[in-house]
This record gives structure tokens, sequence and C-alpha cells, in this order.
């Protein structure tokens, strides 16, 4: 039998093979940098810098060789370029930071690889370079990224899902073990679901947002996206903990081994149905795919309830209104003098700014910042901002009524199958609708994952989300773990990868 090729392993058996070393740092790296260059295609990457990876890894190989025993020492990863890394570029993509480069590591990026002063030594993983996003991590598809679409693996004609539409590619097409996502409204569970792999969203405030560029402040979590949900686990115990020097809403909770508990039977565990997310704008194919893994996790032993969430419908118009808010704000900072780009030729201040802003942002953004100053301009704050916040809180209480009846909340993570490319054209509203079963549990900063179900209409992949209610991330990654155990959705692979 033909030896697993190094892409074929889980973060989990990169890991232990590097801790014994079979394999050193450099040679993994070098594997995938090679398979990324030849999936350009794809669309994954905006950056390699093949000199900084091997500089980290022969850095991991030394800590090795020391015996240290860090849990990540040179396991690959690579990174949403929406975190900020000192050894490669930082755009979020967008024109507006094409140059920019950060003095600093993101706190995630730090704990994850090489850790940072006064922050201890890192959890020893090399980073593969920075993947495609969606500008600001504002979109549904990828297709809002200034630089270019990334593709679905499963079809290329087809969107890998977003803002995280890069990380997802690049785990799916084996390029890299595991991949950082953020997810503001959905756009590390969306992703994940449409290219077939495992994503989660942890509590907001649990993994710190110092270095990951800003959209909107108060919904904004940084996550792991990888094959498993082991993977996942391994990654979320190195991303979380607290950070109160660097981030003032990241949570006094200690670091946790989201390893440990993997193997908890799901005996008796109550999994709640939320009515409203299997209503008449659920694909008939996701649906499907859906209730057979309801029907699997019944026969693992859970016992599944229906529930109710009654706002799900109204998390789009609260979220599309405190979400472009928050970034109108965040956003404030790109004027042309801080950071990135300047308008070459300007009358005045004023027109730099205008010129600068006009040349550096996109559509979507600039839609956002409009609706975002809009309403919270006087007059309107009460009537959109304010009232938006009051839904939200009841959103958010909404969830805490359901979760006296069940332990773990599960539905779809997205209506349909990934779309084809340019099939939303210029209909952003299109995009917004997709997001309905992410954005309640974003909107009340609850934890939420991914896990790959199924398949649907053109053999596209279908995610099952599991919504937990806060610090239950561990309870999620076990219900995924004994879901995967039963099950290979989440080891099939797109052709050609
Ligand atoms: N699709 C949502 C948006 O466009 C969510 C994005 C995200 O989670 N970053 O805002």
């Amino acid at each position: 039998m033909a030896a697993t090729a190094l892409h074929d392993l889980t973060v989990a058996e990169l890991a232990a093979k590097l801790r014994r070393k079979e394999l050193s740092a450099v040679e993994t790296a070098k594997h995938f940098l090679a398979r990324g260059a030849a999936h350009g295609e794809l669309g994954a990457y905006l950056a390699i810098d093949e000199e900084a990876t091997l500089a980290q890894a022969r850095a991991a190989d030394a800590r090795i060789a020391a015996g240290d025993t860090a849990p990540l020492l040179g396991v690959p990863v690579a990174h949403k370029d929406i975190f900020v890394t000192k050894d490669f570029p930082s755009t979020a993509g967008s024109k507006m930071l094409q140059h920019y480069r950060s003095p600093f590591d993101a706190t995630v990026v730090a704990r994850l690889g090489q850790g940072a002063p006064g922050q201890g030594a890192g959890a020893g993983a090399v980073t593969l370079g920075k993947l495609n996003c969606d500008e600001f991590a504002m979109g549904s598809s990828n297709e809002n990224s200034a630089y270019r679409p990334a593709r679905n693996p499963w079809d290329v004609s087809r969107i890998p899902g977003g803002s995280s539409g890069g990380s997802a590619v690049a785990v799916a097409a084996r390029l890299t073990p595991a991949a950082t996502g953020t997810d503001t409204g959905g756009s590390i569970r969306q992703p994940a679901s449409f290219c077939g792999i495992t994503g989660i969203k942890p509590t907001y405030g649990r993994a710190s947002r110092y270095g990951m560029i800003a959209f909107a402040s108060s919904l904004d979590q940084a996550g792991p996206m990888a094959h498993t949900a082991r993977d996942c686990a391994l990654l979320l115990s190195a991303m979380c903990g607290p950070d109160p020097d660097r981030d003032s809403t990241s949570l006094d909770r200690p670091a946790e081994d989201f390893t440990r508990s993997l193997d908890e039977s799901l005996d008796g565990l109550r999994i709640g149905v939320p009515r409203e997310f299997f209503g008449e704008g659920l694909a008939a194919d996701v649906r499907s795919a859906i209730d057979a893994a309801l029907a699997e996790l019944r026969k693992l032993g859970a016992k599944v309830v229906e529930i109710s969430l009654p706002l799900t419908e109204l998390s789009i118009p609260v979220y599309y209104i405190i979400a472009p808010a928050e970034a109108s704000s965040n956003l404030a900072r790109f004027d042309g003098v801080k950071f990135g780009h300047r308008a070459a030729q300007y009358a005045d201040l004023l027109d730099m700014y205008k010129k600068t802003r006009a040349q550096g942002f996109g559509d979507e953004v600039k839609r956002r910042i409009m609706i975002g100053t809009y309403v919270l301009s006087h007059g309107y704050y009460d009537a959109y901002y304010l009232q938006a916040q009051k839904i939200r809180r009841m959103i958010a209480d909404d969830f805490q009524q359901a979760f006296r009846q069940c332990d773990v909340i599960a539905g779809p993570v997205a209506p349909t199958v990934a779309w084809k490319l340019g099939e939303h054209g210029n209909d952003p509203l299109a995009d917004y609708l997709a997001d309905i079963f992410t954005l309640p549990a974003s909107l009340a900063g609850l934890p939420g994952m991914s896990v790959p179900c199924g398949f649907g209409q053109g053999h596209m992949p279908v995610g099952l989300q599991l919504i937990g209610n806060y610090f239950g991330e561990a309870k999620l990654l076990s219900a995924a773990h004994r879901f995967q155990q039963a099950t290979d959705f989440h080891l099939r692979r797109p052709e050609g990868c």
C-alpha cells in the first residue's frame, strides 16, 4: 500500500510525526508550498514568501531538536489575510492595504506560531502564507476580494463562500492542513460548509482580536478551519485565552484543552432543532443532508427536540445595520495618513481623504460605510441602530430560552450549496440573505461550527451547523468528533486534490 501523502495527514498526525522526528518541519513546509504553487488557479493565497516560511520551519526544527514539545511544532498553517503578520504582507483583501506590512503578529498568529515578546513561546506552527478573503471580511462568496476571487475546489465554477474563502479552499484542496479564519456573521462556518471542511467560531471574546483587522468589533471572532473536529480542537486550544493588555473585549477565561473531552459520549445529549431554520427558504438538497445528519446523531445517542428561535428572520436586517455601523467607524482609520494607500494627487487635506478612500475601497466596503454612517446619523440612530441593538438583545435572549430545552442547537449553515461565481451579479441582497442561519449565533456571541454532513446539488458539500451556549465549544467539538467517527464526509476530497 502506498504511504499516505503528507497532505493527507491531519494536523494531529503531522504533529505526532514531527515530534517523533519522522518528518522535519522544513520538508513538510516545502511539500505544502509546492502544492500551493501547483494550485494557483484556485486563488487561495494572496501572499507567499518561501524564505519567510522556511525560516520559521528551521526555527521549529531547532525547537524540536532541543526537546520542545509545543503542540503544533512544525505544523504548517496559513492565515486569513485579515490577521496582521510581521513576516508577510497584510492586506485584508483590500487595495487600501496593498503594500502594508505590520510590525507585529496578531495575538492569534503569535499563539499558534512563534509566540511574541511577553506572550510565551507559541504552539510552534509554521506560516505558509496569507489567504484570500473578501475585502475587510465583508462578503459571503470571496468575490469581494480586491485581488481575485477564490474558487471552490469541488467545482471551480462555483464560489467557495466567504469571507474566509481562501482559508476554506486551501484546506479543502489540501494546500495546508489547517487555516485560520474569522467569523463576523458566518465567515468561518459558511465557507467551511461550502468546501466540505470543519470550522469553528468560539464564543465572542475567547480569541483575542488584537491584530485582526477590524470589521465589526462586537461580532468579529477568530477560529480554526481544518478537516477534523480533533484538528480544530487542537488549533482552538492554542488560539484562545485572555489577552487583556491588547484586547479589551478578550474574556478572562483561561485557555482550555479542547481535545480532552472529544470522546465524550452523545448519550442523552439534547439537540435542539430550530423550526425557523427549516422554512421554505431551505433548499431540498440541503434539507435532506441535514435530516440524515440528525438521524445519525440520534443513532449515536442524542435526543432531537424541536425548539424555536422566533426572530431568526430579523437577524438579517439587524446584522446589516449593526455590522455596517461598526464598520463605518472602524474603517475611518484608513484616511491616507496612517496606513496603506494614499492618493497620488490631491488639492488639499480633505481632497486627499476623499481620493484615497474612493480609490482604496471597493464597492461593497463603500456601500457598508454609507449604510453605517446613515444608520448612526442624527435622526436615524434611534430608528435604525438603537432598534437593531434592542432586537439583538432579544435574539440573544431567545437562545437562552432555547438552551433550557437543549444542550446544543443543530441546523443548516446556509440555505443552499455554493452558488456559481457571478450568479448573484450586482445584487448584494442575494448574498446577505444567504447568511440567515449563521447570523443569529453571531449576534448573540455564541460559539458555532460547521461539520461536513453530506452532498447536495452538483455534488457540492453541505455542512451541519452546531451552535452551543457560551463557552460550550468543547460540547460542539465532541458532538462533531463523534459524528466524524461514524461518517466519512470530512475525509472526502475534491477531484484532483
Ligand atoms: N457575510 C457576512 C457579511 O458579509 C459575514 C461576513 C463575516 O462573517 N466576516 O458581513
